[in-house]
């Protein structure tokens, strides 16, 4: 099996992700009348944590990596985030991912709190058996950190199912129980969910209908725009297609292409698995370039792909009237207002693409159970949960008077807060 590993973001000028992610949580804290104790309280994680994770290599040598794991809050449960292997991991990054985590988990309302986890590493260029050892000595750095009731890791950028399976096998071994619970994004023989492949792109399929249900927008006269064609723009688009949209673009980091008439998803998927995983060579549709994409005459866009890719350069051109967010982080602070002043409907990441996490915390209840589910209840459970999130957050829209990403924050922040209010603060 082998790693997946993405680039950094591209650096346009904006407010980085976190930097746009604390922003918002600012504006949100304002209109919240959040005191400035309970504030600070929140923009600081409980616990972090960085280890030394010295690993032989193949070639016989020692080479010494950097591991953290960081736990912004386990106020409303266990803390639940993903572990990233990549070169750039850094501490800084870590917290806020883990301050992210908290609010997609309160706006889902899940009873989890926030974490995330990383090792500055370059897993493109290890072998299995390196992967594995710098694994294995990551959990056990990590084993008082981890537990099923109290901090649970899953997939991120750069690590998999395989990944997950390490952490589940050298942490059962250190606890001398099988601990199948302490870890999500489990292979299905270790005890993954069904669903949790399709997880993500079906809750942005779902809020994808609940936002064109406002909008009064009909799905099969909708078209859209899908940027990102790996688990979670692939399954949006085809998802959303079978809802009768038409998919008129589609795009990954080979490049984009467009079909004013729509595009067959499961032809282009079906082209994918053959051609190593891209779309490179797709004839389904004309090639056009990753701007044409953001800026096509489309009702709905999906950005599934990386981080800021909707900015302050291209917000006022943008067409669509609704954007799903599939992505973490693919719009900037800065073009937040400009998207608002067109009138653009934008469903954001800590709600739109939160059916990953909501299907992760089913697999922690039926590890915990030990009784596994229907791929059919987990969906239907799954659509109830994103559905009333979406509902939530409206409401909340409508209440305070912002847009959809402010009314997430509110609605996260809120249940934060005042769960940590009630148990109190030390
Ligand atoms: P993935 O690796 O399966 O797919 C990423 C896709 O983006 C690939 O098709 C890749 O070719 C494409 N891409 C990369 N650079 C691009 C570029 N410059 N232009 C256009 N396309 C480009 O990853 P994924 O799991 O689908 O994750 C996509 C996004 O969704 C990430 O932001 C991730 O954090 C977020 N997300 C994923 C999940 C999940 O369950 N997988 C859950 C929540 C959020």
């Amino acid at each position: 099996m082998t790693v997946k590993y993405k680039e950094p973001a591209p650096i346009h000028g904006e407010l980085n992700p976190l930097d746009s992610m604390m922003e918002r949580f600012s504006v949100a804290a304002e209109i919240l009348g959040l005191d400035e104790s309970m504030y600070n309280a929140l923009k600081s994680p409980e616990k972090s944590v960085a280890v030394s994770l010295p690993v032989t290599m193949d070639n016989g040598k020692i080479e010494v990596f950097e591991g953290f794991r960081v736990v912004h809050s386990a106020k409303l449960g266990p803390s639940k985030g993903g572990i990233r292997y990549a070169p750039s991991v850094n501490i800084d990054e870590v917290k806020a991912l883990a301050a992210w985590m908290t609010w997609k988990c309160a706006v889902v309302g899940i009873p989890y709190g926030g974490a995330k986890g990383g090792i500055k590493c370059n897993p493109r260029e290890m072998s299995q058996g390196e992967l594995e050892r710098l694994t294995r000595a990551y959990t056990v750095a990590m084993a008082d950190v981890f537990g099923p009731e109290k901090d649970i890791p899953a997939p991120d950028m750069g690590t998999n199912p395989q990944i997950m399976a390490w952490i589940m096998d050298e942490y059962s071994k250190l606890k001398g129980v099988a601990s199948p619970a302490v870890v999500t994004g489990k292979p299905l023989v270790l005890g993954g969910s069904l669903g949790r492949v399709e997880a993500t792109g079906r809750g942005v399929m779902v809020s994808a209908r609940s936002a064109m249900g406002k909008l009064k927008m009909n799905p099969n006269k909708a078209r859209a725009a899908v940027q990102g064609f790996g688990n979670v723009g692939s399954i949006s688009a085809k998802l959303l297609e079978l809802q009768g949209v038409k998919i008129c673009a589609i795009s990954d980091v080979t490049g984009a292409y467009m079909n004013e008439g729509g595009i067959d998803i499961e032809k282009a998927i079906a082209y994918v698995e053959q051609n190593g995983g891209n779309l490179e060579g797709f004839t389904g549709a004309d090639t056009c370039t990753n701007e044409e994409l953001l800026t096509a005459d489309v009702d709905v866009l999906v950005p599934a792909a990386l981080e800021d890719q909707i900015t302050s350069k291209n917000a006022d051109k943008i067409k669509a009237r609704l954007i799903v967010e599939g992505a973490n982080g693919p719009t900037s602070a800065n073009a937040d207002s400009i998207l608002n002043d067109k009138g653009v409907m934008v469903v954001p990441d800590i709600l739109a693409n939160a059916g990953g996490v909501s299907v992760s915390y089913f697999e922690w209840v039926q590890n915990r159970l030990g009784y596994f589910w229907t791929e059919e209840r987990v969906n239907r459970r799954a659509d109830r949960i994103m559905k009333q999130a979406f509902e939530t957050v409206f409401a909340a829209s409508k209440k305070y008077n912002v847009n959809m990403r402010i009314a997430a924050y509110i609605t996260a922040i809120d249940k934060v807060a005042s769960t940590k209010q009630i148990r109190g603060i030390f």
